[in-house]
């Protein structure tokens, strides 16, 4: 069997060690899987530093799951959404708001833009109808990190709750929620957390979930619901993903022997600068300025001097066991490389010396 190597934006390459965690069965009401599940929650609230201030509410399923649990808890009739969007997961934040019939404005950005603070603070003051924001934080379609500190400044000062999908960031970029004002943050197992799919969790600001008590509509995406489940029993309301969380915790363990998500955006910067480096000098243009890529997935340009094909590059890639990405802009023809994963240089080398001899 060769092991494939993912670039791409998650499912992800998982270390071995998260493999073998998966490895056996667990019953969900015994005491080892209610403290495995305990582990989970205290872990997940330690990478953001949130013990203190933030609850941590994990939910079976894809990462979009949690997104839409999160606003059918938090957002209420009574309250109206402003979502940034400059990509196709803040489209799809305010997609889910939409279908779940709340009061939902937008501003837009080009693909290639981050979102303008001052845009925001504006339209907040334009508008004292919106009581909560949402963006994303790297936005996955491009790999755009958006300027988090200075949203959730203008945001905290207009006196308004942020939202943030931190899906293709949490464990990797800074996200200080003991500093940083932000009410609630969701994201997911697959991600830099590194570990495998099928769970994502939110971490929220306890009294914003202590006041959603029988707001949602839905009854399994109750955050509040599924959070007074661990709180009076430590287990799960519904069947647990229980390899899942085995693997998680287990991915959580090593995220910390690695040095915490500083040391381990240093090893996906690496990464970055290896694609860079390797892939520009052959005539792949990053899609994006250089300042506004994050360290996570890149969407590059293909080589204008040659007939692009996708299909035929990723099955060049995929017979050496390489699996990268398509791009998901439709104003560009683009592909998309992720630098997250239990990876390492070399991985990115041979992937460039691939893409090189193609
Ligand atoms: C991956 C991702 C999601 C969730 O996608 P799923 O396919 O449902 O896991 C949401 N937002 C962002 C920014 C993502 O990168």
């Amino acid at each position: 069997m060769t092991t494939l190597r993912l670039f791409t934006p998650g499912p992800l390459t998982t270390d071995e060690r998260v493999r073998q965690a998966m490895a056996q069965d667990w019953g969900s009401r015994d005491a080892a899987f209610i403290a495995l599940t305990a582990e989970l929650r205290a872990r997940l609230l330690n990478v953001s530093n949130a013990a203190d201030t933030h609850v941590c509410v994990p939910l079976q399923g894809s990462g979009t799951f949690i997104l839409e649990a999160a606003v059918a808890t938090l957002i209420g009739p009574e309250h109206k959404l402003l979502v940034l969007i400059n990509g196709a997961y803040g489209r799809r934040m305010a997609a889910i708001a939409k279908r779940l019939g709340r009061v939902v404005e937008a501003i837009e950005w080009a693909e290639n833009e981050p979102v303008a603070p001052d845009k925001v603070q504006a339209a907040l003051q334009d508008d004292p109808a919106i009581t909560h924001v949402a963006v994303v934080h790297c936005e996955t379609t491009t790999g755009l990190l958006n300027p988090l500190p200075a949203i959730a400044e203008v945001v905290q000062a207009a006196g308004l709750r942020l939202i943030v999908d931190a899906m293709a960031s949490f464990g990797a970029l800074p996200l200080d929620l003991a500093t940083l004002p932000v009410a609630a943050v969701l994201a997911s197992s697959n991600k830099c957390l590194e570990g495998p799919p099928g769970l994502g969790f939110a971490l929220i600001e306890r009294s914003m979930l202590e006041a959603a008590s029988g707001r949602s509509p839905s009854l399994s995406f109750d955050l509040h619901a599924q959070w007074r489940g661990f709180e009076d029993n430590g287990q799960w309301r519904f069947t647990p993903p229980v390899q899942v969380v085995a693997g998680l915790v287990e991915a959580l363990r090593l995220l910390e022997a690695e040095g915490g998500p500083g040391l381990r955006l240093a090893r996906y910067q690496r990464h970055l600068d290896r694609l860079l480096q390797g892939l520009e000098p052959l005539g792949y243009r990053l899609y994006l300025s250089h300042n506004l890529q994050a360290p996570i997935i890149a969407t590059f340009r293909p080589r204008p001097d040659l007939q692009f094909d996708f299909e035929a590059l990723y099955d060049a890639l995929a017979a050496r066991g390489l699996v990268i990405y398509p791009g998901k802009l439709t104003e560009a023809e683009t592909f998309r490389i992720g630098c997250i994963g239990a990876l390492q240089d070399s991985d990115f080398d041979e992937l460039v010396e691939a893409i090189g001899a193609l």
